[in-house]
């Protein structure tokens, strides 16, 4: 059956459908970058409020500032902006559809006019956002929003027009501003640490290039939460439509898999009213940082460690990867030995605890999350998810060797050939660049950790360089496999 809103009721009772009307819902939240996890995360929360009988002032609207994202659009306007969301428990299947999305801005990379205008809308009170690591703009060397990236650069010579999603904020609340109407929330669902101070800098730094008052009343009106985000979600493929189909008898164009898990925890402060998110299992709280650092540094972290590894070894899902005694050995001695001990309990979950769970996760076989999807991106993944991690070791005193090694494995990585003698295709924004100073590397190691712009002052610890050095040379020798071996034997 083909996805539609007329099509619903005879999808029952196999696959859930929504149990509101759809058509009384009015897009109080405007999304910016609908992917695979907002529409598996977020959207789910919502949707479940609007089935329990919620406030529908709160659907949502999709956006996206790219020109990637008109694909979703075009693929959710032939099915009424209706999709399926299929849990994955090992072999079993539950597929739901999911309503709350009512509307999509129109794609206009160029100006981002229709952005402009819904951002601009009564409507709007809360703009949301997973726009990835990379569309925060974030400097690693020094931590800070880069101001003179040419894309920010051209938002801010051109204020009424906008490249960028923190571009198009503040020209829309400078709009909203001058006609007296309420601001809107900027809420960042990104894995990235404090990911709603991190945009609230992004915001308030082109504010201020273009206007110090509107920067002013932008910081007095307007916050940006932060949120803890979670659910593994990998990226929809043929095995996914296919998949749909045979257990489900759907045919959509664009269905998101996932696990069963999910959470939400997300600082309480919003200004122009929220969803009673409460209800449905999000966690408020002001401690926001505790549970972002371990989901940071232990989940999306141990995603990194593993996937650079797996991916030089041949093997293509995670679940597959943590089948290979060596890879879960591997990730549970670089986390217990360098990860653990920087991470504070939150209720709920010692470190221990938390990491038990992420790899009982991450064992998931139906879920078949793409190695290639947790290799990429490393140039803005890494200083999130791993480097921090070294720099706090350092500090301590204490050189980290499973993390000297997993930044080797990267290197090794983004050389571009697997053990196995096969290409490794492009897989970074910074690819061309990553992969000229990785082969560079195999004869100089030191030139991947000068990468200052990724590795900040951490390149610069001489015992950090040589361990790293020793590392790479042994996975130019040795391969993945036997340096992992080596490295587990060590103090075995
Ligand atoms: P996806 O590839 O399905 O979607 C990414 C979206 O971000 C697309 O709409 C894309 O156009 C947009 N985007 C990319 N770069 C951008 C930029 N520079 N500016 C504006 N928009 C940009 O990926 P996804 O799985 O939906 O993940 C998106 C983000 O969600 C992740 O980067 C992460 O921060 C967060 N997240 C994902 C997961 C997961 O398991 N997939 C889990 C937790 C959090």
């Amino acid at each position: 059956i083909k996805l539609k809103d007329a099509a619903l009721t005879s999808l029952q009772p196999r696959i859930a459908v929504p149990r509101y009307d759809r058509s009384v819902l009015r897009p109080g939240i405007l999304h910016v970058g609908v992917g695979n996890f907002h529409r598996a995360h977020q959207a789910i929360y919502l949707e479940d409020l609007h089935n329990a009988g919620g406030d529908p002032s709160w659907g949502i609207c999709g956006a996206g500032v790219r020109a990637p994202d008109a694909r979703m659009r075009v693929e959710l306007s032939g099915q009424d902006w209706l999709y399926s969301v299929v849990e994955v428990d090992g072999t079993e299947l539950a597929a739901s559809v999911v309503g709350c999305m009512v509307d999509f801005v129109e794609i206009d990379p160029a100006t981002n006019a229709p952005l402009l205008a819904q951002m601009g809308h009564p409507d709007t009170r809360i703009v949301s956002l997973t726009v990835t690591e990379g569309g925060y703009f974030v400097d690693s060397a020094t931590g800070r929003f880069d101001l003179a990236h040419p894309l920010i650069a051209a938002d801010i010579a051109a204020p009424g027009s906008a490249h960028t999603v923190f571009g198009a904020i503040v020209s829309a609340l400078a709009a909203r501003k001058s006609t007296g109407m309420a601001p809107f929330t900027v809420m960042s669902c990104d894995n990235l640490p404090g990911n709603g101070d991190a945009a609230r800098e992004a915001v308030l730094g082109i504010a201020q290039a273009i206007d110090p008052d509107l920067a002013a009343w932008i910081s007095d009106n307007v916050s940006f939460p932060n949120a803890m985000v979670d659910r593994i979600t990998p990226a929809t493929g043929d095995r996914e439509r296919a998949l749909l189909g045979q257990h489900f008898g759907i045919e959509d164009n664009f269905p998101v898999f996932c696990e069963p898990f999910r959470q939400w925890v997300l600082e309480d402060d919003f200004v122009n009213g929220r969803p009673e998110l409460e209800a449905v299992g999000v966690t408020f709280t002001k401690d926001i940082h505790d549970f972002e650092k371990m989901k940071i540094r232990i989940l999306n972290g141990g995603h990194a460690i593993l996937a650079y590894p797996a991916a030089l070894m041949g093997v293509e899902f995670a679940h597959d990867a943590l089948l290979q005694t060596v890879i879960r050995a591997f990730l549970r001695k670089v986390l217990t030995d360098d990860v653990l001990h920087l991470v504070p309990a939150v209720p709920g979950y010692t470190p221990h605890e938390y990491l038990d769970l992420i790899c009982t996760r991450i064992e998931n076989q139906g879920v078949a999350d793409q190695i290639s999807r947790l290799c990429l991106d490393g140039s803005n993944r890494q200083p999130k998810f791993t480097i921090p991690s070294i720099r706090d070791n350092l500090a301590q005193g204490h050189v980290p060797v499973g993390l000297a090694l997993s930044a080797a494995l990267w290197c090794r990585y983004c050389a571009g050939r697997t053990d196995l003698g096969e290409d490794i295709p492009p897989n970074d924004p910074n690819w061309d660049s990553l992969h000229a100073t990785a082969v560079a590397a195999q004869s100089t190691p030191q030139v991947w950790l000068e990468q200052s712009e990724i590795y900040g002052d951490v390149g610069k610890h001489p015992g950090f360089a040589s361990l790293f050095a020793v590392c790479l040379n042994s996975l130019q020798t040795n391969g993945a496999e036997d340096t992992l071996r080596q490295y587990l034997n060590d103090d075995t």
